[in-house]
């Protein structure tokens, strides 16, 4: 018998998502954690009663916070994935063979014990793999205390609530960029706009005010609903409106992100242009 997932996670908007079958449902020390199998998405996966990755559209995401960057970065070795506990954003980044490594900081080992068992269709054991070294604990102490730097910072980051809070303080982008290496580059999941404008102002703001350059990654996952989600990038060399794909960069197989999208996905609708332009 089929049952009903309802997300309230804006007020006065409700979405109702048909389960076939619940495959998790627990609580571990930081969240709510349940996988569903759904009618429509596949299986999904929510944390304290909001939507973090479906199979269906992750690549709309995941996709676009990984390769607009890094396919127009020069030497992109080292990478930096905050929380990224499902593995998506991980696996899109080890499509390069050329990196290094990737380390992970998720809060919640329990993640990435679930997604490591019902996620594989869309990390591909990106969790298991030898370049990625998993870090449990809160990204902010990890960025506060760490000694390595990175070329690419991706905050694959949940909403500014429980966990995700410290993620959103203006100590955590200073951190971002106190361990990034010269030409480094970070990339901040920041909200759908048109829902939680607050969101993208607080960020834009912040990183307005720390790195010479910045700007928005747009993209539309329909799970995330309330149209586009805008994708905060920054660095202090790169500018990504000037920046074009690397000579020979390796073509990498996706379902959402191609050359023209990154380029269009750089440009914004008057209500996001209004944010950039307001905020000196
Ligand atoms: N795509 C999702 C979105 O846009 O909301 C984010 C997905 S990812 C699963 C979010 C991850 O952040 C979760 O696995 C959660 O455990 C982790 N997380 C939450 N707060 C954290 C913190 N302070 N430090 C590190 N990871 C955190």
């Amino acid at each position: 018998m089929n049952t009903i997932f309802k997300e309230v996670l804006h007020k006065g908007l409700k979405q109702e998502i048909l389960i076939k079958k619940v495959l998790v449902d627990m609580t571990s020390k930081y969240q709510k954690i349940q996988v569903f199998d759904t009618l429509i998405y596949g299986k999904m996966l929510v944390l304290d009663g909001i939507i973090q990755v479906t199979e269906k559209d992750e690549a709309a995401y995941s996709e676009m916070l990984v390769h607009p960057a890094m396919q127009i970065l020069k030497n992109p070795k080292d990478i930096l994935i905050v929380g990224g506990g499902d593995g998506a954003v991980a696996e899109e980044v080890l499509k390069y063979n050329f990196i290094n490594k990737i380390d992970l900081v998720d809060i919640d080992e329990e993640v990435i014990k679930v997604s490591k068992r019902y996620f594989k269709k869309i990390n591909k054991s990106s969790l298991s793999n030898k370049k990625v070294n998993l870090f449990y604990e809160d990204a902010l102490n990890f960025i506060t205390n760490t000694k390595n730097k990175y070329d690419l910072i991706i905050a694959d980051r949940p909403d500014p609530v429980g966990a995700g809070k410290s993620l959103f303080k203006k100590k955590f982008y200073n951190n971002v960029k106190n361990i990034l290496k010269h030409n480094g580059f970070a990339i901040f999941q920041s909200g759908v706009t048109f829902l939680q404008k607050k969101e993208t102002i607080e960020v834009i703001k912040h990183v307005k005010s720390i790195f010479e350059k910045s700007g928005v990654i747009l993209t539309v996952v329909p799970s995330y609903i309330g149209g586009f989600m805008t994708l905060v990038w920054s660095s202090n060399q790169i500018d990504m409106l000037k920046s074009k794909v690397i000579k020979g960069r390796k073509k990498i197989k996706t379902s959402y992100y191609n050359d023209e999208i990154r380029k269009a996905s750089l440009s914004a609708p008057n209500f996001i242009k209004i944010i950039l332009w307001n905020i000196q």
